[in-house]
């Protein structure tokens, strides 16, 4: 959902990637033109895009590749990794200095949606135990201070400001003085003048009079290009500290986001995703780009693939592809699902399927599996070992000790005739990382 428009052209790209039967500089080259087309559709200023896709291509060209990782993986993991160093390697949280006052100050154009962020991190940061206040230091657009006050009210903070006046900066001292023992006091700003030079002046002039701790920019994740030149604007005038973005839960291609970081060099903290007040995430860069590319967490997919390969004697994996694969396998590979996390978020980290599984068939897997272990914990060893013997008076027990029914058990025990006959197929040729990949596709078509 989240850039849907970027995501979706850049994850074909790669789809194709990983559906090609060479990866080579051809390759290499042609997904570095899909990679650039992707991003100027989505409005990506044009330098940066050379500059990134530049950098893709020459790692995916020179870099020395690892062993263990296929070609393929690399250049998947280049495109990823690039993209987030871009964005911010690590989550960059708003640091709250602790037994001292914090003053954040919003900037921004009227309708990029200040007010609403401001009340969203002051809820956030209410939630997490700190005093929060805030101020209206919008003096032109009208019902600004009622706005705000509405929104503080929601929240359960406290808001200062004045109904008739008329000078932002003299309102936004008053209010801190009001607020001096809060943790966080967050200034809400106006976004309109009459002309843009003003409004660049008075932004100047308040943050030069209330020296806030951090001033931030609330950017429209629906607009374009336009993005880059707002944030040099406000940035010239008071240096930017972070970017909240707001608005990225319609369609919002967000390059525009992409275009502000570049102009600035400032880092995107939040993320807002809704109209309630509730609606703000912390911004997570590999996340952001593993959504943008539609495969999740392929960090932590590449990391957990070589654990698991890892985890996995080469001598399972020969013996499992040569048909010895019990239920206890079975099991194992269940419960080693299950020491990844949720089945959903391990479905996210597989390229290819983000965009393809429906919500519910997550679902019925994550629960299928679940009873699953339970009916592989209700045999004994020798039934795991060699399922054949497992006929109607044992099926009936097991399903009673399981506390699932006959039906189950059956399904069981056929999906795994079936995923046994499949292994034996594989027999040839196949190395591990096929395997599991294999192995994880057989899993899905179960839902
Ligand atoms: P300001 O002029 O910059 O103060 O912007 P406002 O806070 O008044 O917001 C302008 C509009 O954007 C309002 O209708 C908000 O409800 C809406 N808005 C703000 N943040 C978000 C968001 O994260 N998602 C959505 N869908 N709408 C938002
Ligand atoms: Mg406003």
């Amino acid at each position: 959902m989240v850039l849907e428009g970027l995501g979706s052209s850049i994850y074909n790209a790669l789809r194709r990637v990983f559906r090609a039967a060479v990866v080579d500089e051809a390759l290499v080259k042609e997904l570095v033109r899909d990679v650039q087309r992707a991003l100027l559709q989505a409005d990506v200023n044009a330098g940066l895009v050379l500059e990134l896709s530049s950098r893709i291509e020459e790692r995916a060209l020179r870099e020395k590749i690892p062993p263990g990782v296929s070609r393929r993986e690399h250049l998947i993991k280049v495109v990823y990794e690039e993209l987030v160093r871009f964005l911010g390697e690590k989550p960059a949280p708003l640091k709250l200095k602790s037994g001292e006052r914090n003053v954040l100050m919003l900037v921004g154009i009227q309708g990029s949606g200040k007010t609403t962020s401001a009340a969203k991190l002051a809820y956030y940061f209410k939630k997490r135990g700190r005093r929060v206040a805030l101020i209206c230091a919008d003096t032109y657009r009208p019902g600004a201070y009622a706005q705000l006050s509405q929104l503080g009210e929601q929240v359960g903070v406290p808001v200062y400001g004045e109904q008739d006046g008329v000078d932002p900066v003299k309102i936004a001292l008053n209010g801190l003085k009001k607020f001096e023992d809060y943790d966080l006091v967050i200034i809400d700003t106006a976004g309109r003048h009459k002309e843009e030079k003003q409004l660049i002046m008075e932004m100047k002039q308040l943050a030069e009079a209330i020296k806030p701790d951090e001033v931030m920019l609330v950017v429209d994740a629906t607009i374009g290009q336009q993005a880059a030149t707002q944030a040099e604007a406000f940035h010239e005038a008071t240096p930017l500290g972070s970017i909240f973005l707001a608005k990225l839960d319609g369609s919002a291609r967000g390059g525009g986001a992409l275009s502000a970081v570049a102009a600035t060099g400032a880092k995107i903290k939040f993320i807002g995703t809704g109209e309630r007040i509730e609606d703000v995430e912390h911004f997570v860069p590999t996340s952001f780009v593993g959504r943008l590319l539609g495969m999740g967490d392929l960090q932590g997919l590449i990391e957990k693939v070589r654990e698991a390969e890892l985890a996995m004697p080469r001598e399972r994996v020969k013996a499992i592809l040569s048909g010895k694969f019990t239920l206890t396998d079975m099991y194992e590979q269940l419960e080693a699902l299950r020491g990844m996390g949720r089945f959903r978020k391990l479905l996210g980290m597989i390229p290819g399927f983000s965009y393809e599984l429906p919500e519910e068939a997550v679902e019925v897997a994550e629960e299928k599996m679940e009873r699953w272990r339970y009916i592989i914990q209700s045999m004994t060893l020798e039934e795991r070992e060699n399922p054949k013997i497992i006929k109607s008076s044992r099926i009936r027990r097991i399903a009673r000790g399981s506390g699932t029914t006959e039906k189950d058990v059956k399904e069981l025990i056929k999906y795994y005739f079936t995923m046994k006959k499949m292994f034996k197929r594989l027999k040839k040729g196949r190395l591990p990382a096929s395997l599991r990949r294999k192995g994880m596709r057989m899993k899905i078509s179960v839902a």
